[in-house]
């Protein structure tokens, strides 16, 4: 049995050290914005290479506090416009839409599943203030076209880089590559903790310290409030945790490079698409997942079932065919549809041993349906 992901192994990576540290936290009776989660943002912060890292409460609220801040500080106001890709994890229009903008969306490039950056250009008009692009599946999206057209039109690149802690692009992180960066550090994540936590980064220290108030009820001052806050800190316990993971972020990232790489090389059913590397650099992309692209998907999955290797759909159903999103539900992007439809994500972990990867490959070799 191969599952498609086992968390008590990624948690056993790291067992002893982790289990330390939150002992300290539970012993030093201080358990929110306290010496750990200063720490964390310390050492996230030199890890990207920005200078500013807020925890959050989770990844979704970094998002959704970036446009809420970009608001306080009157840049962006009701109704502005944010481009975004149309087949991103909700989470990413969610933050839009939490803020009274309004997202655009984008289609993909066909093989990189990221953002095209040749179908923005035509989505600008004068409400347009943010391309928020997505390093989807672990692989950076961000483009020097991109960046050309934000500065010419003046928009704010905002990352969501859920998916992919450690990716870098010519040497410099992601997080560090547009405004500011949304990070999630959910258990899955390749940066993940024991519950829920999240951060965002920017080099902006006016947007750094209006998030810092507004994640803490909208108080800069201890009992003053400057804004109508939110409660979404990042608590002692998983900052401790994450301090620690961090340390071994590279070396994991490395492994799932090699196992997709292996992948790459040796899965040669030809009824399977395998996934594309935009960029040249072996850190473009941190493979947070491997995800392959079958028109029988439903009968590789059911052979995959019946070969115990565990799979997942990253995503089943595009945001605008949501029924959050009624409104967009007769829109129509062919190709985010194909790739709902099509895609499928098989196992990719730090743990998975040389013979977990090489029976799965064999496993879809033989797959003839
Ligand atoms: C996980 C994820 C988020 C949200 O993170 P949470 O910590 O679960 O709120 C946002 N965007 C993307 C692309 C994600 O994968």
């Amino acid at each position: 049995m191969v599952d498609f992901l086992d968390l008590k192994k990624l948690y056993n990576l790291n067992k002893d050290e982790i289990i330390e540290r939150v002992f300290d936290v539970t012993n030093s009776g201080w358990y929110i914005l306290g010496n750990h989660a200063s720490k964390f943002e310390e050492d996230f912060s030199n890890y990207c290479g920005v200078k500013n890292t807020v925890g959050t409460g989770n990844g979704l609220d970094a998002l959704t506090l970036i446009f809420r801040a970009y608001k306080e500080m009157g840049i962006m106001q009701d109704g502005d416009e944010v481009l975004v890709p149309s087949n991103t994890y909700i989470a990413s229009i969610l933050s839009i839409t939490e803020n009274n903008l309004k997202p655009i969306l984008i289609e993909p490039e066909i093989d990189f599943y990221n953002i095209d950056e040749n179908k923005i250009q035509n989505k600008i008009n004068p409400r347009t203030k943010a391309i928020l692009i997505v390093h989807l599946y672990g692989q950076v999206a961000y483009t020097e076209k991109i960046y050309n057209i934000a500065k010419s039109y003046n928009l704010k690149i905002i990352e969501d880089s859920a998916q992919a802690h450690g990716a870098e692009l010519s040497g410099k992180k992601i997080g560090n590559l547009g405004d500011a960066s949304g990070f999630s550090f959910y258990p899955t994540k390749n940066l993940g903790a024991l519950g829920d936590a999240g951060a965002v980064t920017t080099n902006d220290d006016d947007l750094s310290d209006t998030i810092r108030a507004l994640r803490n009820y909208g108080s800069h001052v201890k009992y003053e409030n400057k804004y109508k806050g939110i409660n979404s800190r990042l608590d002692e316990i998983q900052a401790a945790v994450l301090s620690v993971k961090l340390k071994y972020l590279d070396d994991h990232n490395r492994r799932r490079i090699e196992i997709a790489n292996f992948y790459n090389e040796n899965i040669n059913n030809e009824r399977i698409k395998l996934p594309k590397v935009k960029y040249n650099d072996p850190l473009s992309h941190v493979y947070h997942l491997f995800v392959i692209r079958i028109l029988k998907r439903q009968e590789l999955i059911d052979y995959l079932e019946s070969k115990n290797i565990g799979w997942f759909i990253h995503y089943p159903i595009p945001p605008h065919k949501q029924m959050a999103y009624k409104e967009w539900n007769d829109q129509e992007y062919p190709i985010s549809e194909e790739r709902h439809n099509t895609v499928l994500s098989i196992p990719n972990a730090p743990y998975l041993s040389d013979n977990d990867i090489l029976k799965i490959v064999n496993v879809i070799n033989e797959f003839n349906a």
